[in-house]
């Protein structure tokens, strides 16, 4: 509700202010860490099978942090059969840039439970990380928002900018009611840039902006070729099998160097400029250390004879992410009655997503093996995203970084993929949309043993505190 008694002001952008908030936020950083692990307890899992409560509860105990550090109008903004967004705002400087500010509250399944060393949903901080589901993605980028916004309201009493904020509450299951939303509250969340913290730093201690993130097309895939499972024995020869039919469609999707065997698909594919070649042969990183991070064990191959983050940035992708025919623990002389894929394809610039859906579509039912039945069922398709980091919002992240971080920051791509992006900032009219890391290579996001970098969390929010600031003084928007 507006105060008539106090003035609209923004707060001052002088290094004194800066000094100011960052030191507030020092004195406070303890805070935001154990603020950050009540949202962690919260199993805010938005697959389906899930339990839809704990979603809502992160979206309220969302909406309770907003207000407690004195944002206005905040709320939960519900779609029908989603999950909420959790929002606030602060718009009480005119005249100054407006930033609409995003995280997502919801998280990835614990996975594999026995592969965890400590519980998932509850947080433990050893060897200088906070352990846990969601500790980093993207529970962590909600409290470096948090954080700024706060050190700046207690130490000037106001903000250098507007702020919109917006935490999303189904981002892992693949934003389902994003155009909608969109639609609806288009007039709200009108703003001059983005700012994300749902990506990651290149490496520990390295500030990243991500200008690149790749797509995502899903299907699932059902062979059927019996109205029940038989015994292999006494049936098996003429009959043929579910599993085996799959598995021969699978394997018609690449070729013997990894590549995707679906004609036409590089057909969109946007070559590097040389300067992009350049700077991602510029990155701190060899084959060597790639293997490493990524966990590939001694003598498997690299594929794609190019640079791995080239590779992992401007290509295109594909990957079987689960399988499934009877199951590990009922596995018995039977021949299964069906099998059961989910496959996903990462797109890249020029790519169209429903182009890529349905050639994958038709490559999985094209000439079924001995004729069994193919069903396939399409899960969503989201686009790819690319901008080009001229704009000034750019120069002033990249200020806000080295000064948060101490040192030289990096342009990266993203081999994953955030729904949100491309639309927001298509309907924004092309508002810049600043990507920045909370994530190292270490934290595991969406696997077993997720964990955040607590010294790079403590820089990231330093950062987002200075780049209020600093969009300012670049004029902000454009
Ligand atoms: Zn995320």
């Amino acid at each position: 509700m507006a105060n008539p008694t106090q003035q609209d002001k923004a707060a001052p952008v002088d290094d004194g202010a800066i000094q100011k908030a960052l030191a507030e936020y020092e004195k406070n950083q303890r805070t935001y860490l154990e603020e950050l692990k009540k949202l962690v307890r919260i199993p805010s899992v938005s697959f389906e099978g899930f339990d839809k409560q704990q979603v809502r509860k992160s979206g309220e105990a969302t909406c309770d942090l907003l207000r407690r550090i004195g944002l206005d109008n905040v709320q939960l903004l519900e779609m029908p059969g989603a999950h909420p967004y959790a929002y606030g705002e602060w718009l009480k400087a005119p005249g100054r840039p407006t930033l609409l500010l995003y995280a997502h509250h919801d998280v990835q399944p614990a996975g594999d439970e026995e592969k965890w060393a400590t519980k998932p949903f509850e947080p433990v901080e050893k060897d200088g990380r906070l352990w846990g589901r969601g500790a980093a993605d993207d529970k962590a980028g909600i409290l470096v928002h948090v954080a700024a916004i706060q050190s700046w309201l207690k130490s000037a009493g106001s903000l250098p900018v507007n702020v919109k904020i917006i935490i999303e509450g189904e981002e892992e299951a693949g934003s389902g009611s994003l155009g909608d939303f969109l639609r609806k509250h288009r007039k709200m969340l009108q703003a001059d840039a983005i700012v994300l913290t749902d990506t990651g730093n290149f490496e520990t201690g390295l500030p990243s902006i991500t200008t690149a993130l790749r797509g995502i097309v899903v299907v699932n895939v059902e062979v059927k070729a019996l109205k029940q499972p038989v015994h292999s024995g006494m049936w098996g020869g003429p009959v043929p099998d579910a599993a085996m039919a799959l598995s021969k469609i699978l394997s018609r999707l690449v070729n013997d160097d990894g590549s995707i065997a679906i004609p036409g698909i590089y057909d969109k594919v946007k070559p590097l400029s040389d300067s992009e070649r350049k700077s991602i042969k510029a990155l701190p990183s060899d084959e060597k250390l790639f293997r490493k991070q990524a966990g590939m064990l001694e003598g498997v191959d690299l594929l794609g004879g190019r640079h791995p983050w080239e590779m992992n940035w401007r290509q295109p992708s594909i990957a079987v992410n689960a399988i499934q025919a009877s199951s590990r623990k009922d596995a018995r002389n039977i021949i299964v009655d069906s099998a059961w894929a989910r496959i996903g394809i990462r797109t890249v610039p020029d790519m169209d997503p429903k182009d890529v859906e349905r050639r994958l579509t038709e490559a999985l039912q094209k000439d079924p093996p001995w004729g069994v039945k193919v069903e396939v069922h399409k899960e969503g398709a989201g686009s790819w995203w690319y901008t080009s980091s001229d704009a000034p919002a750019f120069k002033a992240a990249i200020k806000a970084l080295r000064e948060g971080y101490g040192t030289e920051p990096v342009t990266i791509g993203c081999g994953g993929s955030i729904p949100f992006v491309d639309p927001f900032s298509k309907e924004l009219g092309g508002a810049p949309a600043l990507l920045i890391g909370v994530e190292d290579p270490y934290t595991n996001a969406h696997s077993e043993n997720e964990s955040l970098h607590l010294g790079d969390f403590v820089k990231a929010t330093k950062s987002a505190i200075r780049l209020y600031a600093e969009l300012v003084r670049v004029g902000g928007s454009t």
